[in-house]
């Protein structure tokens, strides 16, 4: 083969090898542009929303961003929210119709989910306030919750945090009943749904010192040790109560409860008496407790009362059916029954200004 021809081939080669690099090359710019310009474009259309840029990379990390730009939503709560790691894309028209969301409100949701639709949830938390919803925990579930919210709406006035009434009763007591989870823990949950089988006794029963009650009434061992704690400190300021009723056996409620019914019939005795199994008084975690001065009947006027409001919650007891929150509870208000549920739990349940029915079905039910 002549020299020139050899080395125009090689030029030929040559030329192909650049076209071959610049096609791919403009291939794969081409491909990029596909790739980046649309969802530049929805960077710029969640940014227009008011979107944020940590919050656009989160929205497209979990692929929202066709669901919020169909629906053009956006709110400052949700552009937050999404930032931080207890975001939960489930909610997010809950997220929408709050003002705020805390874990919580979120923990109340899911524990409500389990009787209500989504869309009634959320109208509950558009419309009320926290305090107004954990009755939901403790009510049969309502058929037509929007007749509750107005029920509830009707009542902001006289209602808050520390008083909860309204014009209709939402719960029936001692109807489809459970026993109690985790029978003989320190935080177990007795009232009239929640209720003790008949052979449960309490362990490390013990009989407690005329010191600290009547003769010959018992206590758990843990109860007791923190019950005679706080008794000495409350005796340091010059105050002094004692135990008046504290365990009571399933036998021994049965007789107190038939005398009751035989006397002022089923439906009164059930108004102030528990029927057996659902006394708190079986737990062995509770006292009724009587003023050294007053007793029983006025220690909600004693000063003993008042030292008890502001420290028991130090020692692990808790008052257990306070004024106002009748329907929750399902007693009228007792200002000398306390319970023992251990200082961790006294305490956060003191914080959380709920009933202990509320704040169990909320935070300890498993
Ligand atoms: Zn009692």
């Amino acid at each position: 083969m002549p020299a020139v021809k050899k080395r125009r081939k090689r030029v030929i080669r040559r030329r192909l090898k650049k076209e071959v690099v610049f096609v791919a090359l403009a291939f794969i710019l081409f491909l990029y542009i596909c790739i980046s310009i649309p969802s530049l474009f929805t960077s710029n259309k969640l940014a227009k929303l008011g979107y944020d840029q940590d919050a656009i990379a989160v929205i497209k990390e979990l692929k929202l961003s066709d669901l919020l730009l169909d629906n053009q939503w956006y709110s400052d709560q949700l552009n937050e929210a999404l930032k931080q790691d207890s975001f939960r894309s489930d909610l997010i028209e809950l997220y929408l119709a709050t003002d705020a969301l805390s874990n919580d409100d979120l923990l109340l949701y899911d524990r409500l989910a389990t009787s209500y639709s989504k869309e009634d949830l959320i109208s509950c938390f558009q419309q009320l306030e926290f305090y107004e919803m954990t009755p939901l925990l403790v009510f049969d579930p309502i058929e037509d919750l929007s007749g509750y919210i107005q029920d509830v709406l009707n009542h902001r006035a006289q209602n808050s945090s520390d008083h909860f009434e309204l014009s209709n009763s939402y719960v029936t007591y001692y109807q489809d009943t459970e026993p109690t989870e985790d029978p003989g823990s320190i935080t177990m949950l007795v009232n009239k749904h929640f209720y003790l089988s008949e052979s449960f006794i309490p362990e490390n029963l013990v009989e407690m010192s005329v010191k600290y009650a009547s003769k010959g009434v018992q206590m758990t061992q843990e109860a007791y040790d923190a019950f005679a704690q706080m008794c000495d400190a409350m005796n340091q300021e010059g105050l002094s109560m004692y135990a008046s009723s504290t365990y009571r056996s399933y036998q021994y409620q049965q007789e107190l409860y038939d005398d009751y019914v035989k006397r002022d019939g089923e439906q009164e005795a059930d108004t102030y008496a528990a029927r057996p199994g659902f006394s708190e008084h079986q737990t062995g975690l509770t006292a009724d407790l009587a003023s050294s001065s007053g007793g029983l009947s006025k220690f909600g006027e004693s000063a003993e009362y008042q030292w008890m409001l502001q420290h028991a919650h130090q020692y692990g007891w808790i008052l257990r059916y306070p004024e106002g929150k009748e329907t929750l509870t399902g007693y009228d208000a007792e200002p000398w029954h306390w319970r023992y549920v251990g200082a961790e739990t006294a305490a956060k349940v003191q914080a959380s200004g709920l009933t202990y029915d509320e704040y169990y079905l909320l935070y300890l039910q498993k």
